[in-house]
């Protein structure tokens, strides 16, 4: 098994063993190399075509995308949509054509249609408009899942060939909210978890009040990124099917509840103070985790308190470097 790693310097790629790494910023420096890693723009098929070619994986865990939050999503949506759609039909080919015989891609609970019953379930992925604030990103993912159960359709049967025998298989994986080292810690462009952690750090460091957007009372699903990881890693080799499998623990906590323990962590003894100017966006979207619970049963989750103070840990002593 030779397992190509796709966006993997990124939240959850860097968490993951792979022969091959490769992610889409350019070397450093001129000539930088470093063993099995690789600076490749998957959005151009000639160069994504080459790197199977080379490197003839056998198992690939696409992870790469073009990712932003609110922000950069409605500015940016065509870069967004077209960004990803080149992304994943590149990928997905020149697996095929390197004849790859296993790869899961990421998706993301939040490409799910914006008005849906709840809890999300895996069969609801096409049932209706994705949210309008992210529908460039939403459907080019979406088109992800089409795309590996149209390969599977077509090219998942045995193919004899004049001296190989080969058959996709070709899956999908949604998580919900990740966070953890290595993830996006701006102040106003990232997600609530990172955004947090930025802001209770300085507001220890400058002693000023801790300032939370919103009322703190909607839910949100938190993944740790080493079990989503591991998680995908058990899928790669266990995982069969078609349809996608949502990566999530089905636990939800509120705003409230993540402040508490992101104050904790980083022992924040200030004020706290909820700016109810801001937006508190949906309430709640609740997931559904019993198929991923039926393929790795007993799965035992990084809680969250332990993974805010990990993720706190790392952003600490990476301040100067971490994005930010
Ligand atoms: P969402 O899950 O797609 O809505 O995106 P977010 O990760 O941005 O979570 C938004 C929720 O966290 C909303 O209820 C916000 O009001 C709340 N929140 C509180 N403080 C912050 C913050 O500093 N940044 C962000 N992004 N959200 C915050």
């Amino acid at each position: 098994m030779k397992t190509l790693l796709t966006g993997s310097e990124g939240l959850v790629g860097s968490t993951i063993d792979a022969q091959v790494r490769v992610c889409g910023r350019k070397p450093p420096l001129p000539g930088y190399k470093e063993y099995g890693r690789r600076w490749v723009d998957l959005r151009i098929p000639k160069d994504t075509l080459s790197l199977f070619h080379e490197t003839k994986p056998t198992h690939v865990i696409h992870c790469a995308a073009r990712v932003g939050g609110l922000a950069a999503n409605i500015n940016h949506m065509g870069e967004f949509f077209y960004d990803n759609m080149m992304i994943n039909l590149n990928v997905l080919e020149a697996a095929r054509r390197a004849k790859v015989k296993k790869v899961v891609s990421f998706m993301s609970t939040c490409i799910f249609p914006d008005d849906v019953e709840y809890p999300i379930t895996e069969d609801k992925l096409h049932l209706g408009e994705p949210h309008p604030s992210n529908y460039g990103y939403s459907y080019a993912k979406r088109m992800v899942e089409v795309q590996s159960r149209a390969y599977n359709e077509q090219y998942g049967i045995s193919v004899s060939g004049s001296d190989v025998t080969f058959n996709t298989n070709y899956i999908t994986v949604a998580p919900t909210n990740i966070y953890g080292p290595k993830d996006n810690f701006e102040l106003e462009n990232s997600h609530v978890l990172p955004a947090l952690i930025h802001k209770c750090y300085l507001a220890k460091k400058h002693n000023t009040p801790f300032v939370v957007w919103g009322s703190g009372k909607p839910l949100r699903e938190f993944i740790y990124s080493e079990d989503v990881g591991e998680l995908t890693q058990i899928l790669l080799e266990e995982y069969g099917e078609s349809s996608p499998v949502i990566l999530s623990t089905s636990e939800e906590h509120s705003i409230r509840d993540i402040v508490i323990a992101i104050a904790d962590a980083v022992d924040f003894q200030g004020h706290i103070i909820y700016d109810d100017t801001k937006p508190d966006g949906q309430y709640r979207k609740p997931t559904c985790n019993d198929k991923l619970m039926s393929i790795v049963p007993g799965y035992k989750f990084t809680p969250l308190e332990e993974g805010i103070q990990k993720t706190v840990d790392w952003f600490i002593e990476n301040y100067e470097n971490c994005r930010k």
